[in-house]
């Protein structure tokens, strides 16, 4: 019965056409959720994030139109607004669509704006989940998020602190057994690492900095908070990165499974 959901919709609603938001997770195609393979080789159009690999664009069907929508940092391709106008312009002529974007469409990824749009024009619309950054590259970095011993909780944190502002809830974020995770952190890490010792966590807390996670360009730099940014400067990662924060980044010594030249 799921299997054919989606071919059964899609026939509903030839007329008027259909827009899915599709999570690409961070990198590795064979992330991708079932779904999301489906729906790559049926859309009629494709439109996709910077963040999606090429792996993944490689799946999508040959005579699907595929457009680049963005969006690199601080220089958007495409209005937000002119993206969520042109979901609904291609709806409208009978398409099925797919929004690619990476990771899990509704963790910092704007799903939530794009599909508003769809609603209040009355769009069909579904919602594909993806394996979010966080999820990958902790996994792929042999860094559980929560343990037992360790992590009871987790938090995802958007580290794009605008204006350079400083305007998170620091306080918060230092509690025991909680590990953090900053998803846009690269240019606030000194930022970060700074105001979670000023609000009370030990300098030596572990954090690691997974670069271009679940791809074969994965890079992995562990330290502390002390150190993390002279060692992330020396590593000269490439984005996307995330920084995850908390006692937990020490099992990767004993868990990490996946060997990176140049990582120690
Ligand atoms: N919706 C996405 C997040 C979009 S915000 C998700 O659920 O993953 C973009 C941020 O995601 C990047 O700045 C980076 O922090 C993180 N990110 C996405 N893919 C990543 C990857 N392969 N490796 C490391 N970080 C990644």
């Amino acid at each position: 019965m799921a299997r054919d959901a989606v071919e059964v919709r899609r026939q509903q609603s030839a007329a008027q056409g259909e827009v899915f938001l599709v999570g690409a997770g961070p990198g590795d195609p064979d992330l991708l959720t079932v779904k999301a393979v489906r729906l790559l080789d049926q859309a009629d159009v494709v439109l996709h994030d910077r963040l999606v690999s090429q792996p993944i664009m490689d799946l999508i069907n040959p005579d699907s139109e595929v457009i680049h929508v963005g969006k690199a940092r601080s220089n958007h391709s495409v209005p937000q607004d002119q993206i969520n106008q042109m979901l609904v312009d291609y709806a409208r002529q009978g398409k099925t669509v797919v929004r690619l974007k990476g990771g899990d469409p509704f963790i910092f990824g704007r799903g939530g704006e794009e599909i508003e749009t769809l609603a209040e024009q009355g769009v069909a619309f579904q919602v594909v989940p993806g394996i979010t950054a966080a999820s990958g590259c902790s996994a792929y970095a042999g860094i559980p998020l929560t343990h037992r011993d360790y992590a009871q909780s987790v938090r995802f944190i958007t580290g794009h602190l605008k204006n350079n502002t400083t305007d998170l809830p620091w306080a918060d974020f230092v509690q025991n057994n909680q590990t953090l995770v900053f998803y846009m952190g690269l240019v606030g890490l000194p930022i970060i690492a700074e105001q979670l010792v000023a609000h009370g966590m030990k300098a030596d807390m572990p954090v690691a900095l997974v670069a271009r996670g679940t791809t074969p360009e994965q890079q992995v730099v562990t330290g502390t908070l002390a150190d993390i940014v002279a060692r992330v400067e020396d590593a000269q990662v490439r984005a996307p990165t995330i920084i995850i924060v908390g006692e937990i980044v020490a099992l990767r010594a004993r868990l990490r499974w996946i060997e990176q030249p140049g990582t120690p």
